[in-house]
C-alpha cells in the first residue's frame, strides 16, 4: 500500500528525513518510535503531503502511484489520514456536522453524489456505537472546550467514519492522559481491517501496551536504526533510546 524509498526531506536548507525505507501493507500496524526530534512528526507530514516540508529525494508511493505532485487534499481523497496535531475550534458546528461536511465533500472531490441523509446517519450510528461515543458528545461543538481525551475521541471518530486506507496517528509528546491513549488505543483496534493500515508515531511506549503493532520501527536522526515486531517497543521500554544511537543503519 505504501512504499517509501530512499525519501530525503526537510525545511529551507535544513535535511530532517535522511533517506527513510519503509513498505506498509494493508492489514498491517506499524509503530514508529524515536526520541524528540527524531523527524517523528516530518515522516507523517510528508506522508499527507503537507506542502512546508520539501521532498529532495527518494519518493513515496500509495499502491503503485507516485504522490510526488499529489496534493494534501487528493491524498486525503485517496485514503489516506493524517491525525489532527492542532485541532481547530469551530463554534457553532458541531462534531456530527463537520464530519458530514467532510465526507460530503471528500465525495463531492471524487466525482461522487452526497451521501443521502439516512445512509449518512446509519453510518453515524454504527461508527459511535462501536466506539462508544454517545450522542451528547456528537451533537457538540467542534473541539470548543474540549479535553485531551475528548479531542482524541473526536479524532477517531472521524478517522472511523472516513474509513482511510491508511491511518497516520501523530502522537504528540504532550497531553497524552491514560484516558486519551485507551481511546486512540480502542479506536485503532476496532477500526483495523484486512483493507487498511495504520501507522502510529509515538514517542511512549506506553501506548504500545495498548495497540499491538505487527511492526515497530525507530527513528533516529532522520533514519529508522532499527525495525522489528512488537517486542522491540519492550526492549526499548527497558533500555530506552540511547543504545540505539549506534546502531549500524541496514
Ligand atoms: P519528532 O516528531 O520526532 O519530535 P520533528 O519531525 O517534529 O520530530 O522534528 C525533527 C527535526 O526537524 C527537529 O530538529 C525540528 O526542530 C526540525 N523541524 C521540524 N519542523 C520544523 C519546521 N517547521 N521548521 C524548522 N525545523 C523544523
Ligand atoms: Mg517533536
Ligand atoms: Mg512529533
Amino acid at each position: 500500500m505504501l512504499k517509501i524509498t530512499d525519501l530525503h526531506a526537510g525545511i529551507e536548507d535544513k535535511e530532517i528525513l535522511k533517506g527513510i525505507n519503509l513498505e506498509v501493507n494493508a492489514g498491517e500496524v506499524h509503530a514508529i518510535m524515536g526520541p524528540n526530534g527524531s523527524g517523528k512528526s516530518t515522516l507523517s507530514a510528508v506522508i499527507a503531503g503537507k506542502e512546508e516540508f520539501e521532498v529532495t529525494k527518494g519518493s513515496v508511493e500509495l499502491n503503485g502511484e507516485d504522490l510526488d505532485e499529489v496534493s494534501p487534499e487528493e491524498r486525503a481523497h485517496k485514503g489516506v489520514f493524517l491525525s489532527f496535531q492542532y485541532p481547530v475550534e469551530i463554534p457553532g458546528v458541531s462534531v456530527t456536522n463537520f464530519i458530514k461536511t467532510a465526507i460530503n465533500e471528500s465525495r463531492k472531490a471524487r466525482g461522487l453524489e452526497e451521501m443521502p441523509a439516512n445512509k449518512m446517519l446509519k453510518l453515524i450510528r454504527e461508527k459511535s456505537e462501536l466506539l462508544d461515543i454517545d450522542r451528547r458528545f456528537l451533537s457538540r461543538s467542534l473541539n470548543e472546550g474540549f479535553s485531551g481525551g475528548e479531542k482524541k475521541r473526536n479524532e477517531i471518530f472521524q478517522m472511523a467514519m472516513l474509513e482511510p486506507k491508511l491511518a497516520i496517528l501523530d502522537e504528540t509528546d504532550s497531553g497524552l492522559d491514560i484516558d486519551a491513549l485507551r481511546i486512540v488505543a480502542n479506536g485503532v483496534n476496532k477500526l483495523k481491517s484486512k483493507d487498511n493500515a495504520v501507522i502510529v508515531i509515538t514517542h511512549y511506549q506506553r501506548l504500545l501496551e495498548y495497540i499491538v503493532p505487527d511492526f515497530v520501527h525507530v527513528l533516529h536522526n532522520g533514519k529508522i536504526v532499527k525495525s522489528g515486531g512488537k517486542e522491540l517497543a519492550l526492549e526499548l521500554e527497558e533500555k530506552g533510546y540511547d543504545w540505539l544511537k549506534n546502531e549500524a543503519v541496514v
